[in-house]
């Protein structure tokens, strides 16, 4: 059995002296290595996380990743420059990109590509909003963000991290039920095993308020592979808790 992934989401918080005393405090309770753990940081702070975890077990990760290569894209970071930070992980497609800033299907597909083409893994979100899952769109909203995905990187399929996280459950203390997840989950998996040979070994995350509380029973559904956690990735006792859930 693959080992679980569970990634904590920043979002758009920190400072210096923040995430001194935060990534001091995971280090320290670190439970051992049966599971694997990335932070997904806001990108200036990941000279100063790259510092940090060195010579751990803690991954670093990026919140976002440019389709193109280099050139004339004002604000925008290269998969190369990410990886030049030690970044293992860069997320495409969280809800709050497609939302805010308009990122499409072919996007975020096109992100993934860039990121894999620089060697690092995409963790691609996909999800569906309040509205389409009570219109029963649920199902044709997740497979169209991911088939997107599939259609532009082929046989790297298999490298990629997928994250489920239903809208309406991010940052809303709302959280999909176990049997709620893995359906969706289920829906995914079929999906990839459609693209590809090897889609047992890609990390389906679950993502949307996931706490201490609740993160045992998602992380035992058969096809959730770890967590992408936003709020609680904040609270190093809380996060500690959700990585032994994943033990
Ligand atoms: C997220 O931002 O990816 C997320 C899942 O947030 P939260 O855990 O706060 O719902």
């Amino acid at each position: 059995m693959k080992k679980k992934l569970i990634a904590g989401n920043w979002k758009m918080n920190g400072s210096l002296a923040a995430n001194d005393a935060l990534v001091k405090a995971l280090l320290a309770g670190l439970p051992a290595g049966a599971s694997d753990v990335a932070l997904c940081v806001p990108s200036v702070y990941l000279a100063q996380l790259q510092d940090l975890v060195r010579g751990s077990r803690i991954e670093l990760g990026a919140q976002d990743v440019s389709a193109h290569e280099s050139g004339a894209y004002t604000g925008e970071l290269s998969g190369a420059m990410l990886k030049e930070f030690g970044v293992r992980y860069a997320i495409v497609g969280h809800s709050e990109r497609r939302l805010y800033h308009g990122e499409s299907d072919q996007l975020v597909a096109a992100k993934a590509k860039s990121a894999l083409a620089s060697g690092v893994t995409p963790i691609v979100c996909v999800g569906e909003t309040l509205a389409e899952r009570e219109a029963g769109k649920t199902e044709e909203v997740v497979k169209r963000q991911l088939a997107a995905v599939i259609h532009a990187n082929g046989h790297c399929i298999s490298e990629i991290v997928v994250a489920y996280e239903p809208v309406w459950a991010i940052g809303t203390g709302k959280t999909a039920s176990p049997e709620q997840a893995q359906q969706v989950h289920g829906v995914l998996r079929t999906q990839l095993k459609a693209a590809s040979a090897q889609a047992d070994r890609i990390h389906i995350l679950y993502g949307g308020s996931m706490n201490a509380a609740n993160a045992a029973q998602l992380l035992a559904q058969p096809d959730i592979d770890g967590g992408l956690v936003g709020g609680a990735s904040l609270k190093a006792q809380d996060f500690l808790s959700i990585i032994a859930a994943a033990a």
